[in-house]
């Protein structure tokens, strides 16, 4: 195993998430040499454990579906949705997906991926962090501190593309200053923790104890209510419980008075406290979240590619960012790929893959913020995506769009792709994924 950090690679990836696992392995396994570097040792925690079955054709083109498969994670059927009192519920398989959903530990599910990575030859280091890139000279310069000694020791490495894959954090990002967050009537934050011994919603509308897992598969269950929406994701041991709520709400509050508010809304919610009504808190396990859906006004140039989290977030409700950091991965990837064929070309390069990042993000934020639209969303970017899209996998999106009532947006400029027209009347057959009863 090599323990020295080079001097030099072809490709630089900062993180070891999704995105940069990811990233990793298509560039190795096209005969690129990659470095990448990892701030924490992983396992390491992570939230956004509810996966849609689109991850799938991204992990066969990694490789790493088996691995996944392996693990037997909880695979879920759908989602149910009760959103200003009305019920949904989608089934995957309603449109065409022969593959399941899944609840993951995200720790387990991301070592998979990062480890996948270094089967196929990525070097990977773990405890090194990313401080700055300069890109002063032809070839950015990485400044990284190894703290995997007691002495944190600095260190440098060149290399010909940079892919920034640093999360939440998005390191380059900041060091140009183009981050900036939603501008949004919506100014939400999340909080989660998990319990011991929650019931769940199954596939059959009715609530479960945990033991019957194996008997009657689960759905993810969202619920909006006065302060935001609340997610309920039941995992192998554990439930993940989270609370996407207004900024305003947490004002002021210190450690203990959040998780005593947390406690308490989890205790009220109707369905929720039914869900819990035989489960224990685990101590300790509250987390939160502040700077909620923020995008970077350029993710992509001649010598770098921020990919993931690292270019933007949207608020999860459709469970898009996952599928994202994947779908990044693989587009930066592809430019790399071929910029190093044709570095002459690098700039044009990178701006189409700029466009493509910022078509499904502009998607995303159109479906998932009620009131986008106003910074960095092109809608004429989402029409020729929702265009292009195979027909059954457009009829799911335009059913999750009614599932709550943030996809106005989407909907105009759905009406103005001319799409929802043309499949309104099997759209509507199926009688919107509407519900009347949900027993829990
Ligand atoms: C509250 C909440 C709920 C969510 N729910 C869902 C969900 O249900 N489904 C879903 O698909 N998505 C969900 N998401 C989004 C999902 O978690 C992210 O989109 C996903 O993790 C992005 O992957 P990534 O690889 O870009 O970033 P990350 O998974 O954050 O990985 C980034 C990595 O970079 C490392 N790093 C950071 N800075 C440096 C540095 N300077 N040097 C070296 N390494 C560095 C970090 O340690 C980390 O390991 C949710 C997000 C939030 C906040």
């Amino acid at each position: 195993m090599i323990t020295e950090i080079p001097k030099q690679c072809t490709v630089l990836i900062i993180g070891g998430g999704p995105a940069g696992s990811s990233a990793g392995t298509h560039l190795v396994k096209n005969g690129v040499d990659v470095v990448l570097l990892e701030k924490e040792v992983f396992p390491r925690n992570q939230v956004g454990e509810s996966l849609i079955p689109h991850i799938w054709k991204y992990t066969d083109q990694l490789g790493v579906s088996e691995k996944i498969e392996q693990q037997n994670f909880i695979k879920k059927s759908g989602g149910i949705t009760v959103w200003n009192n009305k019920i949904h519920q989608i089934l995957f398989a309603k449109y065409g997906y022969t593959r399941p959903g899944l609840h993951v530990e995200r720790d387990v599910f991301d070592q998979i991926l990062l480890t996948h990575a270094q089967e196929q030859n990525a070097l990977v280091f773990h405890k090194v962090v990313v401080k700055k890139v300069d890109f002063s000279k032809d070839n950015p310069v990485i400044t990284y501190i190894d703290k995997r000694d007691t002495i944190n020791y600095e260190g440098k490495i060149n290399c010909r593309y940079v892919i920034d894959a640093s999360g939440h954090s998005s390191l380059l990002a900041h060091q140009f200053d183009v981050r900036e967050t939603v501008v949004s009537e919506l100014k939400f934050l999340s909080l989660w923790g998990y319990f011991n011994n929650s019931r769940y919603v199954g596939v059959d509308r009715q609530s479960h104890a945990i033991s019957e897992l194996s008997n009657v598969p689960p759905v993810t269950f969202v619920m909006s209510y006065e302060d935001g929406w609340l997610w309920h994701i039941v995992l192998r041991e554990k439930t993940s419980v989270g609370l996407v709520i207004h900024t305003d709400k947490l004002k002021g509050l210190d450690k203990v008075q959040r998780e005593a508010f947390f406690k308490q809304s989890c205790l009220k919610l109707p369905y929720l406290k039914e869900l819990l009504r035989d489960a224990q808190f685990i101590e300790n396990s509250l987390q939160f979240r502040p700077d909620y859906s923020y995008y970077s006004r350029k993710t992509c140039d001649k010598k770098y590619y921020c990919i993931g989290d690292a270019a933007g977030f949207v608020d999860p409700i459709f469970s898009h960012g996952v599928q994202n950091a994947f779908y990044n991965a693989a587009i930066a990837s592809l430019a790399v790929m071929q910029a190093l064929k044709t570095p002459e070309k690098s700039a044009r390069i990178a701006s189409l893959c700029e466009n493509r990042m910022q078509q499904f993000y502009s998607f995303s934020r159109s479906l998932s913020l009620g009131d986008y639209g106003i910074n960095g969303v092109s809608p004429e970017l989402v029409k020729s995506l929702i265009k292009s899209m195979p027909l059954l996998e457009l009829e799911l999106i335009l059913v999750a769009s009614e599932m709550t009532n943030r996809s106005e947006n989407f909907k105009k400029i759905a009406h103005q792709a001319g799409v929802w027209e043309r499949l309104s009347e099997q759209h509507y057959d199926n009688n919107n994924g509407c519900i009347s009863e949900l027993h829990l």
